[in-house]
Formats: structure tokens, sequence, C-alpha cells
């Protein structure tokens, strides 16, 4: 395929869900080898590589279970050089601070934050110089959700994550940059879909007054990653359809 990303390699974890999947298809379309992350829905990840080849891009799939620290040391050996890793898997669980488990905040950080941290210690070796590493944060890192009380501390984690690693990456040329999207149509947004207050008060919430695609969130990804975002490093950048302006 033609496109700015021609001759590069990139990693999209969770490409079988919504957003991941959607990343996956715009980084192949500009020209990128993807390989397809998953970690328990292989049939979605087999339907990701699909799309891709389907409009002629190149795909091949890898799973772990980002908790695992042995899996994220495989997957990191299965992937070769990589000039683009999007740490997009994540999950949200628990909610309130009444409501949320040792278990749930367990597995909220062992996902969003020790599996994106390992597995990236993991690829550094595998980076080429001058790579993008591109974190999928939320927008409720930024304001207040207490109704996502650890997913959002989670991903705040992630925007220091970003911004350190940037500084420290900078010299090799490697760019680290966080999404941060607002309430996107996937998945992810489960039983509130349902809810018609709730889905109300959240898309009120933005300049648009809807929630974002899977696709728009995917189009700044692969903006960033392409040479178009070379002099940007270390930014947390909001793509939310101008959420709580
Ligand atoms: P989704 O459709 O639920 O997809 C989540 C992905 O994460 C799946 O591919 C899932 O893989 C993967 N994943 C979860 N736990 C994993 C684990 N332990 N090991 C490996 N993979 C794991 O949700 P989405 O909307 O595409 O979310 C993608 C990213 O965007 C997440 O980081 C999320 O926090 C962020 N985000 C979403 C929204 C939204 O409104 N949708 C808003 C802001 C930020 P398997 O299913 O194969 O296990």
């Amino acid at each position: 395929m033609a496109g700015n990303l021609q001759g590069k390699a990139a990693l999209v974890t969770g490409a079988s869900g919504g957003i991941g999947r959607a990343i996956a298809v715009h980084l192949a379309a500009a020209g990128a080898e993807v390989m397809v992350h998953y970690g328990s829905g292989r049939e979605r990840a087999e339907e990701t590589v699909r799309l891709v080849t389907a409009s002629g891009g190149k795909a091949r799939i890898v799973q772990a279970d980002l908790r695992n620290a042995a899996d994220v040391r495989q997957l990191a050996d299965a992937c070769g050089k990589l000039d683009i890793l999007v740490n997009n898997a994540g999950i949200a669980r628990g909610y309130t601070l009444e409501s949320t488990t040792e278990e749930d905040f367990d597995t909220v950080f062992s996902t969003n934050v020790k599996g994106l941290f390992f597995l990236t210690q993991a690829l550094l070796p595998h980076l080429n110089d001058n790579a993008s590493i591109i974190n999928i944060s939320s927008m409720v890192s930024i304001v207040a959700y207490p109704a996502y009380l650890a997913y959002g501390m989670s991903k705040t984690a992630v925007n220091s994550f970003t911004r350190s690693l940037a500084a420290d990456l900078g010299p090799r040329g490697i760019r680290v940059n966080a999404i941060a999207p607002g309430a996107t149509d996937s998945d992810f947004l489960g039983d509130i879909k349902d809810n018609a207050a709730v889905m109300g008060a959240i898309t009120a919430a933005t300049a648009f007054g809807r929630l974002g695609t899977p696709d728009e969130i995917a189009r700044a990804v692969t903006w960033l990653a392409s040479p178009e975002g070379a002099w940007i490093t270390g930014q947390v950048i909001q793509v939310s359809g101008g959420m709580h302006l």
C-alpha cells in the first residue's frame, strides 16, 4: 500500500477491540505492516486482520495477556523491529470508590499500567531509532469522573509515563505521546449505551453533542505516528470532540 508509513512496522495492543481495530486498519492503510495484538478475543483479532488484508494491507496476529509478565516478554520477542508502538489495550472496572473491589483495582492497574509499562520496557531493544510510541489515555485522566475512579487514576499514570519516557528517549529520536479520547462508540461503553440519561450527559459534554467514533481516534493516532508529527513529543492530546471545554 502507498502511504507515508510505507516500510514501517507497527504493534497495536488491544487490536481485537473497537479503537485498536480502527488504529490497525488506518496504520495499514498508510502503508505500515501491523501486528494485531489481542488478549482473549482471537476471533475479533482475526476480523481485524481480515479488514486490513481486504484493503491490501499487511497484518499478523499476536496474543498476550498484558497482566502477565511472562506473556508480555514473549510478545516482545515475537515482534521483531518496530517503528510504531500503540499501547491501546485497556480496561475499566469497579467504577466508584464505594463499588471498587481489590480485584477490580488490580485488574485495572495490571492491564492499563503494569502491562503497558513492562511491554514498553521489553520492547526498548526492538524499537528503531526515530520510532513513535503512542499511549491511549482517556479524558477521564484530565477531568473529574468519580464513576471511573481507579480507571482515571490508571490513565493519569499513563500520562506521567508518557511525559517522562519522552524525555528519556528523545536522544534516540523516539517520540512518546498520548492520545486522550473522550467517550467513543465501542464495546468499552458496555451497558452505558442503553442508559439514556448517562448517554445524554456524556454527549452533552462534547462540543458536537455525540460520541466519537473509533475511526476518529485512529486518524489522530495515524497522523501522530507519521512524519507530520515529527516535532511533537511528551504530549497528552485530547481527541474528544471538545469535551468539557
Ligand atoms: P474495547 O473495545 O473494550 O477494547 C479493549 C481492548 O483491550 C481489547 O482488544 C482487549 O483484548 C484489550 N485488553 C483488555 N484487557 C487485556 C489484557 N489483560 N491483556 C491483553 N489485552 C487486553 O475498548 P476500546 O474502546 O477499543 O478501548 C481501547 C483503549 O481506548 C483503552 O485503553 C481504553 O481505556 C481507551 N479509551 C476508550 C474510550 C471509549 O469510550 N471507548 C474512551 C477513552 C479511552 P481482548 O478483548 O482480546 O482480551
